[in-house]
């Protein structure tokens, strides 16, 4: 097996350097056993942590922003959908209105949201894949990690996507999971899926989980042990039974007593988007099926949908997909739409179950509970389907934090990106101290509480795309280039759609940008930095 990701921070770098696929060898660390809690005086207990993270869920595909206290806060309008229990949800709650997705694809945002760290330094620059050597880096201190230091038990319950695929199957050894699979083609395809061995669950001791896959009608999961199951039920509905349980603790997955750490990482809204099996199909028929919206164009509210936008070079998202990804589910087809929505209303539906069953156990009030995405959907925007863009619609992602020790109910316009949601869950649950040093983000727990200074808020939230693509988003703008030197920059205060491009007009403000974004790739010692990459146009010094 390779130990790809048995290298520390420095080395990271240069290997992702090197054409991002280093690949390095030193000895595999051992595991931690995480299982050697002591129990805590109840009242010295830290928060315990519920977090919800879904995936292609964009921050406009909300009902609450329809209601006069939110309708303001969001630039542009808000998607016509159904989600009554995040909506009461976000009534008792810091609703954040410019959270991003600082790489807006799976893998780079998991792996920054759990590492607090830089993707080039925590070994994920870019989606997991079986030809790619990159996965996370199993000697970080990462959020579970940490909190398993602390005494939380902490559980992992869903789409993982943060290893690079090996021929580990707990069942068949010497094979990839893949191989398992009725839809399995050969070893070298562009396989994402993966089974993560208990060393590189970064501090999970309970694990219940996988690598990805999109055919929610039919999800399968590794248990601990390492056990696959194929429960036959879409896969949030399944998630949240499973994540009941072990609120329950009804099979001691977790040490009764102490704090815990809860992730349920559901992949829908996620692609495909084919057939109503895809989504939750009441949720379908009792919203959004052709007897009760006739025209499915009235889902697609956004101005800027099928307009042309930044060149194909500047996107990685599907541009005006071919008649085969649409069969697969993945073009911007009126029907996608209705499953787009109905998949959101469907996960919103889980959310309230498990939000009800955290209250009817009495640890609601005593537990940070975070809604969120990995990152947004274009939905056929600028003729973009998926992610990978800095357009807001798919850098946008909700994130709604319910802790009614610390947070009063608000709106907070404070900006975060992908890095800064580890340092702010430990901000937040009394563990500031124990931020480890390596972390790139931000503990953003006092602006959210109100305690911060307002004069060192955050001026801007970084946007990567591996080495190909670097930018900042601002409280106004939106500003980004390619590594020839193509750039995009969006004023979002008068341009809310993003259909103006004002990079060569507006000089003067992207000169003030590139040296912001100068300044950071500098202290990131980023390969841009290093290889100064644009340098008429990003001030390094
Ligand atoms: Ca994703």
């Amino acid at each position: 097996m390779t130990n790809r990701r048995d290298f520390l921070k420095k080395s990271a770098v240069l290997a992702v350097a090197a054409a991002g696929v280093g690949s390095a060898s030193s000895a595999l660390a051992g595991s931690q056993d995480f299982k050697k809690k002591t129990p805590v005086q109840e009242k010295k207990k830290k928060p315990n942590i519920v977090f919800f993270l879904s995936d292609q869920h964009r921050r406009q595909a909300m009902g609450f922003w329809k209601k006069e206290k939110y309708r303001n806060a969001l630039n542009g309008t808000s998607d016509p959908v159904h989600t009554p229990f995040i909506d009461a949800f976000a009534e008792e709650s810091v609703v954040l209105t410019q959270c991003i997705s600082s790489t807006p694809v799976c893998s780079p945002h998991r792996g920054m949201m759990l590492s607090g760290m830089l993707p080039h330094a925590n070994g994920v620059p870019w989606n997991c894949r079986i030809d790619r050597e990159w996965g996370l880096i199993n000697k970080l201190d990462t959020l579970g990690v940490v909190l398993s230091r602390n005494n939380y038990s902490c559980g992992y319950i869903g789409k993982w996507h943060l290893d690079k695929p090996e021929p580990n199957d707990p069942a068949n050894p010497g094979k990839y999971i893949g191989e398992s699979d009725p839809d399995w083609t050969k070893p070298l395809a562009h396989h994402m899926d993966s089974y993560t061995p208990p060393e590189y669950r970064q501090g999970f001791d309970y694990w219940y989980a996988y690598g990805t896959k999109d055919d929610h009608a039919d999800p399968h999961y590794y248990d601990t042990d390492g056990k696959r199951h194929e429960p036959g039920v879409w896969a949030t509905t399944h998630e949240v039974d499973m994540a009941i349980s072990y609120l329950k603790n009804d099979k001691q997955q977790r040490v009764e007593g102490n704090p815990f750490c809860l992730f349920v990482s559901t992949h829908p809204p996620h692609s495909r988007y084919i057939e109503v099996r895809d989504t939750d199909p009441e949720m379908y028929d009792q919203f959004y099926s052709p007897e009760k919206i006739a025209d499915a164009k009235s889902l697609l509210n956004r101005p800027n949908l099928g307009v042309d936008g930044l060149p194909i070079k500047m996107t990685y998202s599907t541009r005006e997909p071919s008649e085969k990804s649409i069969a697969e589910g993945k073009g911007p087809s009126e029907d996608v739409a209705r499953i787009y929505f109905s998949s959101v209303t469907g996960v919103d539906r889980q959310f309230g179950r498990l939000l009800q069953a955290l209250k009817e156990s009495g640890q609601l009030d005593n537990t940070i509970v975070v809604y969120s995405a990995d990152h947004g959907e274009m939905l056929g925007s600028h003729k973009l389907m998926e992610k990978s863009v800095i357009y807001e619609e798919a850098l946008g992602i909700p994130m709604i934090i319910r802790y009614p020790q610390k947070l009063k109910p608000s709106v907070n316009d404070v900006l975060m990106g992908s890095m800064d949601i580890m340092p702010t869950l430990l901000g937040l649950a009394g563990l500031g101290d124990k931020i480890p040093a390596a972390v790139d983000g931000h503990d953003l727990s006092g602006y959210l509480a109100g305690t911060a200074d307002k004069q060192d808020k955050p001026t801007f939230a970084p946007y990567m795309l591996h080495t190909e693509q670097k930018g900042l988003r601002t409280d106004r703008y939106s500003f980004v280039m390619n590594r020839e030197g193509e750039g995009a920059l969006f004023d979002n205060i008068n341009d809310p759609y993003q259909l103006n491009n004002i990079f060569n007009e507006e000089t003067e403000i992207v000169k003030e940008l590139g040296k912001t974004l100068g300044a950071f790739l500098r202290n990131s010692d980023d390969l841009w930095f290093q290889e100064r990459i644009n340098k008429d146009l990003i001030q390094y010094t």
